[in-house]
């Protein structure tokens, strides 16, 4: 699934191709028709990443609301002429590019309460500059379930998946299964700083890296300690992968499960 560092990567390619243009806007596969019409050689004024959610505002007083899900992309053409695919939800034409947007869970337009609705559902993206880490500390500290879980719940933290929530536990050798209420508020603190240096580091290489002494060209499957590890890479104890709501939870035997 894209972690909030590959909305962020789209949402900051589309600004800089797109924004201030008036764009030739359809829906290919039809789904999105009658808003892409509404939308259609409208100036997008910008585009925005709020954890996994990415928002394309138009001067119309319109804002497209994506949502990548599982499998969803965005797919960018250097020729503004070139033909989109025939499922793309969404086809955005500027002066200098075009892109397809294929398989998402969501695209809808939303008017400005709409936006200010769907942002209230969410807590602190640590790559948003005037994010409230202390609020995101608080949320996930009254979390009533596990710390495992809380980081995945976007009402606590924003942008955060399954590949970041099993590293950024791992590295200060935090068990996922612990009460969320019971892991300190230093801890969640230096848990958000860390994400905020590792996310950042997604988005400037496009891919999740989080051992500290690999190069930014590692390839991704060595440059995790635990996430689809066999043996972990910092100790060499063997990795245990479980089903936590549906999505694979995956933590160090020795140094996080006291195994
Ligand atoms: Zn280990």
């Amino acid at each position: 699934m894209p972690e909030g560092h590959s909305l962020h990567r789209y949402a900051d390619a589309l600004r800089a191709d797109l924004a201030g243009e008036q764009l030739a806007v359809s829906s290919p596969q039809g789904r999105f028709a009658a808003e892409a019409a509404q939308l259609d050689g409208a100036r997008l004024r910008g585009s925005e990443a709020y954890g996994k959610n990415l928002l394309l505002e138009f001067a119309t007083g319109g804002t497209v609301h994506v949502h990548l899900g599982l499998r969803g992309l965005f797919l960018r053409y250097d020729d503004r002429a070139a033909i989109p695919r025939k499922g793309a939800r969404l086809h955005l034409v500027g002066e200098r590019a075009a892109y397809d947007l294929i398989a998402p869970i969501t695209c809808a337009l939303l008017d400005p309460d709409g936006v200010r609705r769907l942002l209230g559902t969410l807590g602190p993206d640590p790559l948003r500059a005037e994010a409230d880490g202390d609020e995101a500390v608080r949320r996930l500290r009254a979390h009533p379930r596990s710390v495992g879980a809380a980081l995945l719940d976007q009402s606590a933290l924003a942008g955060v998946g399954n590949v970041y929530r099993a590293e950024v536990l791992y590295r200060p050798r935090i068990d996922p299964r612990t009460p969320a209420r019971e892991v300190p508020a230093a801890a969640y603190a230096a848990v958000w700083e860390d994400l905020r240096v590792l996310m950042a580091r997604g988005v400037r290489v496009g891919s999740i890296l989080t051992v500290d002494e690999l190069p930014d060209d590692a390839p991704p499957e060595q440059a995790r300690y635990v996430y689809k590890q066999q043996a972990c890479r910092g100790c060499g104890a063997p990795v245990r992968t479980w089903s936590l709501d549906g999505r694979d939870c995956y933590a160090c035997e020795r140094e996080q499960l006291g195994g």
